[in-house]
C-alpha cells in the first residue's frame, strides 16, 4: 500500500481550517447580548396581509409612520471567502441574517426614525420572536435582537414585514436582480458563520473522503469486510437498531472477522491452537465453523436456522452479516456465546 496522509489527519487539518470562517465565542452567545435585548420582541408582520399589496401600496403602508422602506434579500452577500462550497449554496439563513444586520446598521447612520424592513425570509423573521434562551437559536438571531433593541433605544422603531419571494413582488424582485448582477459586491469583513452551517459540508467532504479511499484501496485488502460493505454507508450499520452496546461491538467483530473466536484469538497469540474445542475432529474454529459445519452443534444449528427462517433472514454468511434485524443479530450472538464460545 501506497503511504498516504491518514484519513483522519486530512480530516482533522479541514476542521481547523475552518476556524477562521466560523463565529467564535469565549462564552456563549447567549450571554453576549444584554438580557433585557434578548427579552425584547420586535415587531414582525408575517401574515399574508399584504401578499397583494405592490411595492406602491406598500409605501403608502410605510408613509404614514414615515417609514423608510427596506427591502431584504439574501443574496446581498453571496460572496463570501468559504472555499469549499460554491458560493450559491451559501446557508440562505445566515445570508438572510446577514442582511438584515446590515440594514440595521446602515439605519443607525440615519436620523429619520421609523423603519419597514422587508425580508422574504419567513424563518429569519420567526426565528426573531422565538424563545432566546433556547440553545439552537443561531447566534446571529441574537444579534439582531440586541441591534433592534439598541436602535429602539436611540428612538428607531423598527417593523420586520415577511414578503414571499419569487411571487413577482417588484421591490423584492428588483433587490433579487440586483444582487445577482452584483457579483463583486463586497462581503462584509464581518460575515463569519455560525459552526453548524459549516457541518452539512464538512459530513460530505468527510463521507467522500473515506469513499475514494476506500475504493483506493488494494483489491487484496479487507476483501473479507468489502464482500459484507462493498460501499462505505451513509450511516453506521446499527444506527436505527435496537442493540445493546455490546451487541453492536460483538457483531462488529463478527462482520470484520477481529472477534476472539479461536482462529482469530490463535493469530493474536492469546489461544494455544486455533481449533474448535467441542470435537476431536480438527477444525479451523472461525465463524463460518460453528454457525455451518460444527457437528457438535447440528442440534441447536436446526433451532437456529428455524429462528432465522422465521425473521426472513437466508441461513448464509453474507445475508446474516449484513442483516438490519437487531433479532438476527441477538439471536446469532446467543447462539455463538451458548456454544461456549467469546466473541
Ligand atoms: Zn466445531
Amino acid at each position: 500500500m501506497n503511504k498516504s496522509i491518514p484519513v483522519l489527519l486530512v480530516i482533522a487539518n479541514l476542521i481547523s481550517d475552518f476556524h477562521q470562517f466560523i463565529i467564535n465565542s469565549d462564552k456563549l452567545h447567549l450571554y453576549k447580548q444584554s438580557y433585557d435585548s434578548l427579552l425584547y420582541s420586535p415587531s414582525v408582520q408575517s401574515s399574508n396581509q399584504y401578499l397583494d399589496l405592490s411595492t406602491n401600496d406598500l409605501k403608502k403602508y410605510a408613509i404614514p409612520w414615515s417609514m423608510q422602506l427596506f427591502w431584504i434579500t439574501s443574496t446581498l452577500i453571496i460572496q463570501t471567502s468559504f472555499p469549499y462550497t460554491p458560493t450559491d449554496q451559501y446557508p440562505s439563513f445566515t445570508a438572510e441574517c446577514y442582511a438584515i444586520i446590515e440594514a440595521l446598521t446602515l439605519i443607525l447612520h440615519f436620523s429619520l426614525h421609523n423603519y419597514l424592513i422587508a425580508s422574504d425570509s419567513i424563518s429569519c423573521l420567526q426565528a426573531l420572536n422565538s424563545n432566546p434562551f433556547n440553545t439552537h437559536l443561531a447566534p446571529l438571531v441574537l444579534y439582531i435582537k440586541s441591534l433592534t433593541f439598541n436602535l429602539l433605544q436611540l428612538h428607531h422603531t423598527i417593523y420586520f414585514l415577511w414578503i414571499p419571494s419569487h411571487t413577482g413582488i417588484h421591490g423584492n424582485e428588483f433587490v433579487d436582480n440586483l444582487a445577482k448582477s452584483t457579483s463583486n459586491l463586497v462581503c462584509p469583513p464581518s460575515s463569519l458563520l455560525p459552526h453548524s452551517d459549516f457541518t452539512p459540508y464538512i459530513k460530505r467532504y468527510i463521507l467522500n473522503l473515506w469513499s475514494t479511499h476506500w475504493n483506493n484501496l488494494p483489491e487484496n485488502f479487507a476483501i473479507r469486510y468489502r464482500d459484507i460493505t462493498p460501499d462505505i454507508p451513509k450511516h453506521t450499520w446499527f444506527t436505527n437498531l435496537d442493540l445493546h452496546r455490546s451487541h453492536i461491538v460483538q457483531f462488529n467483530r463478527l462482520c470484520v472477522g477481529h472477534y476472539l473466536l479461536p482462529s482469530h484469538a490463535f493469530k493474536l497469540g492469546l489461544n494455544d491452537s486455533p481449533l474448535c474445542t467441542l470435537h476431536f475432529d480438527e477444525c479451523i474454529c472461525d465463524l463460518p465453523h460453528i454457525l455451518f459445519t460444527c457437528p457438535a452443534l447440528q442440534v441447536k444449528r436446526l433451532a437456529l436456522i428455524y429462528s432465522l427462517k422465521s425473521l426472513n433472514t437466508p441461513f448464509n454468511l453474507h445475508s446474516i452479516l449484513n442483516t438490519n434485524c437487531s433479532l438476527t443479530i441477538k439471536i446469532i450472538i446467543h447462539f455463538i456465546l451458548d456454544a461456549g464460545f467469546i466473541i
